[in-house]
């Protein structure tokens, strides 16, 4: 295609670290992914972190990301933060993670105003897509996730396509130690693509990264991250490991 999509790895913190843990994670990233080129390199605390770290982080390529909002911007909405509230300290936004998806009840249409908030207020969203393990085993894999593409990207303005980042989890590789196979990944990120290509055309759709997550480390990252549709990782237990973490951004490069 001829574009150069930069590699995104964001470290998806979930809901681990003390308020200690996390600054002492956040200063070891600065100190050792100081000189970031060629990738970029995204943390995303829990909520509370977000402003001391943003803090930690000036002055550094390092940027900042939250795991959630709200649908909407302002409201009597007890216990929700909205991407108006997160803009001015992240970039990054996870929308739709499976475990929102089908521990916390989140539904394709709140998924899709979650996307919605976040680039009507100028954060890029990481969309999170993928199957279970009995609709992979059913042969559904690429119908559930363009079921959730479509809901997702409905009322996506095309003007904010270039933001978009798109994260294939199947949900049996997240927190298990068992990864999808690259060939498995690489099989449904071309078919992203080719469904953004088909809704916005195929130039739009070569600006679109994709990563890969689901028990990506350190000794599998390179398989995935070699992948022609695969630009990043989307990472959870290894991006609470300063080592792990530090080698995956590394060959990203
Ligand atoms: P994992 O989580 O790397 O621990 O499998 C990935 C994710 O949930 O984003």
């Amino acid at each position: 295609s001829g574009v150069n999509r930069v590699p995104l790895i964001a470290g998806n913190w979930k809901m681990h670290t003390t308020y200690d843990e996390a600054v002492s994670l956040a200063e070891a990233y600065r100190e050792r992914l100081a000189q970031l080129e060629g990738v970029e390199c995204a943390l995303i605390p829990p909520y509370p972190w977000i402003v001391p770290l943003a803090e930690k982080l000036e002055g550094s390529t390092l940027v900042l990301g939250a795991q959630n909002c709200a649908t909407i911007d302002q409201g009597a909405l007890t216990g929700e933060v909205s991407a108006r509230m997160l803009a001015p300290f992240c970039r990054y936004v996870i929308v739709g993670h499976s475990e929102r998806r089908h521990q916390l009840g989140e539904s394709d249409e709140m998924v899709a105003a979650k996307l919605q908030a976040a680039v009507r207020n100028g954060l890029s969203p990481i969309l999170c897509v993928g199957e279970l393990l009995a609709e992979r085993d059913q042969g559904l894999a690429e119908r559930v996730v363009e079921r959730q593409l479509g809901s997702a990207l409905e009322a996506l303005e095309a003007a904010h396509l270039t933001r978009l980042v798109i994260a294939y989890e199947p949900v049996w590789a997240i927190g298990t130690g068992r990864p999808a196979t690259p060939s498995d990944a690489q099989a449904i990120a071309a078919c992203i693509r080719e469904w953004i290509a088909q809704r916005f055309g195929s130039d739009l759709a070569a600006t679109v990264r994709i990563q890969y997550g689901g028990s990506v480390n350190a000794g599998n990252a390179a398989d995935f991250l070699q992948l022609p549709d695969i630009d990043g990782a989307l990472v959870g237990g290894a991006s609470l490991d300063v080592e792990q973490f530090c080698e995956i951004v590394r060959v990203a490069r």
